[in-house]
């Protein structure tokens, strides 16, 4: 990297870089609940307080590309275990290996926790031997409560994914497993509200948008949005932000999923960071939004 690509990054009020190595200030959300917020990288988060803790697309081992497209998922549990600890109920926003393959193992190593995702994440939750009385099937609108969390599921879509998406699995079909990581089924897609101590966080698992479901939301103060595979969905951050408009945005799903979660993260294909802070900053003119940086595995406060 040359200095005239590296003074900016040095200078006071520069632009900011794909990967946060710090914690945003204290007060980012306009509160503090008391509680915490992890991003665990890809769309994985971990939310905790009162000593309730929930996870979404929770997801630590990152197989490599030729492990992917050749071999069937092995999940690290020793790294989920150490990634997400006790968890009291898991979110899944749709069955692709890189929100899914390691929520089997995860509610395995919970017995208390409930699994929450389309037929499809329930039904290979189940193939691995996870009971009916951890598996809950969401539909849109759906709403539950654990703890202090209220989260109601928000029908919605994929990312345009070029290449991949003419040979993407929709559905599971026959018995066992998928043959490789690669084949696991995409089924519904969700996003998820959750309500906690009054604040409202909407967490778009995927880049893709549902109109109707999407149309029913009220206002959030969070808006986690997936940037991975963004650029086939119109006008993406924009319809996002008429309808939510959020106060603060948190990017996810920006790093390379490739690549073990004990390497620094990179970004992942065509994530075009300056388009999206050109996104970031439409919604802070339209709707006052704060982009907010999680660095990944760093429990920060919420
Ligand atoms: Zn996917
Ligand atoms: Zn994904």
């Amino acid at each position: 990297m040359c200095l005239t690509c590296v003074l900016p990054m040095m200078l006071p009020g520069a632009a900011p870089t794909p990967f946060a190595t710090d914690a945003p200030e204290a007060g980012w959300l306009g509160r503090e609940l008391g509680g915490r917020i992890t991003w665990t990288g890809c769309a994985g988060f971990l939310m905790e307080l009162d000593g309730t803790r929930i996870c979404f697309d929770p997801f630590a081992s990152n197989p490599g590309v030729l492990d992917t497209l050749l071999r069937p998922a092995r999940p690290d549990r020793g790294l989920i275990a150490d990634t997400f600890g006790q968890v009291d109920a898991i979110f899944v926003g749709h069955t692709h290996f890189d929100h899914a393959m390691d929520v089997a193992p995860l509610a395995l190593a919970n017995p208390a926790c409930v699994v929450h995702g389309s037929a499809t994440t329930t039904e290979i939750c189940g193939r691995q031997g996870v009971g009916d009385g951890q598996l809950r099937t969401m539909t849109d609108g759906a709403k539950v409560e654990i703890g202090p969390f209220t989260v109601e599921a928000v029908a919605s879509r994929h990312g345009t994914v070029p290449v991949a998406g003419r040979i993407d699995v929709l559905e599971l079909r026959g018995t066992g497993l998928p043959r490789t990581v690669f084949r696991w089924p995409r089924g519904q897609v969700f996003a998820y509200r959750v309500e906690v101590g009054g604040v409202a966080i909407h967490l778009q698992t995927s880049a893709g948008i549902e109109d109707a479901p999407l149309a029913r939301q009220r206002p959030a103060d969070v808006l986690i949005a997936c940037l991975a595979a963004r650029q086939g969905t119109a006008r993406y951050f924009e319809r996002l932000g008429e309808r939510l408009r959020p106060k603060v945005i948190i990017p996810c799903h920006h790093d390379n999923f490739f690549r073990p979660l004990s390497e620094p993260p990179r970004p992942v294909a065509r994530l075009d960071w300056p388009g999206f802070l050109d996104d970031a900053a439409a919604l802070s003119a339209a709707h006052g939004t704060r982009l907010v940086q999680l660095p990944r595995g760093v429990a920060v406060a919420l």
